[in-house]
C-alpha cells in the first residue's frame, strides 16, 4: 500500500484565530508529508507488508518482521501519519456535538470542565514532543495520558478518541513556548465538545 496524504474537510483558515493558516498549512503539507514519505519509504523494502493499513502496522509494531531501525522508522512515521489524520478530523470550524461522548466523559471525569482540566495537565506536562489523549482502553474505559514523539493509543491496543499534538511545530509560529495558550483555544476547535 502506498500512503498518501489525506484530504482536509476544510480550508487552512478555517480553524483562525485559534489555529493559524501558516502553522495548518505548514504542519499539513510539510510536516505530515513527511511521515507519509518517509513511512513509504521504511515499508517498501517489505513485500510482505504491503496489504498492511497504517493501523495494521502500527497495532503489530512489536512483532512486525523487520529490521530493527526499520521497526523504529515505522513507529515513528506511521504514528506521525495516523496521528495526523486522525488530528484533522477531530477539529472543525464548527461544532458537532456529540452527546454520548459528552455523558461517557461525564459518567468518567465527573463533568467536561474537569475532563478538559485533567486533558490539559497532561498536555502541558508532556515534557518535549508528543501527544495528548482521550483513549478508550481494552475494557472500554476512557483515559487520558500522554506520548512521547509519536506514539499512538492504537499501539497499545486502545482506541483514540480526542489528540492534541503538542510538539512545537503544531504552535511555535502562532504561541511560540506559550503551550497553554494554545491549549486553551484549541479547545475551541474541537468539534465534539
Ligand atoms: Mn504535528
Amino acid at each position: 500500500m502506498t500512503f498518501e496524504l489525506p484530504k482536509l474537510s476544510y480550508d487552512y483558515t478555517a480553524l483562525e484565530p485559534y489555529i493559524d493558516a501558516k502553522t495548518m498549512e505548514i504542519h499539513y503539507t510539510k510536516h505530515h508529508q513527511a511521515y507519509v514519505d518517509k513511512l513509504n519509504a521504511a515499508v517498501e523494502k517489505y513485500p510482505d507488508l504491503s496489504g498492511m493499513t497504517v493501523e495494521d502496522l502500527l497495532k503489530n509494531i512489536k512483532t512486525l518482521a523487520v529490521d530493527e531501525k526499520d521497526r523504529t522508522a515505522i513507529q515513528n512515521t506511521g504514528g506521525g501519519h495516523y496521528n495526523h489524520s486522525f488530528f484533522w478530523e477531530i477539529m472543525s470550524p464548527e461544532k458537532v456535538l456529540d452527546s454520548s461522548l459528552a455523558d461517557s466523559i461525564t459518567e468518567t471525569f465527573l463533568s467536561v470542565d474537569e475532563f478538559k482540566k485533567k486533558f490539559t495537565e497532561a498536555a502541558v506536562g508532556r515534557f518535549g514532543s508528543g501527544w495528548a489523549w482521550l483513549a478508550k482502553n481494552a475494557q472500554g474505559q476512557l483515559e487520558i495520558y500522554s506520548t512521547a514523539n509519536q506514539d499512538s493509543p492504537i499501539m497499545q491496543g486502545h482506541t483514540p478518541i480526542i489528540g492534541l499534538d503538542v510538539w512545537e511545530h503544531a504552535y511555535y509560529l502562532k504561541y511560540q513556548n506559550r503551550r497553554p495558550e494554545y491549549i486553551e483555544n484549541w479547545w475551541k476547535t474541537i468539534k465534539f465538545i
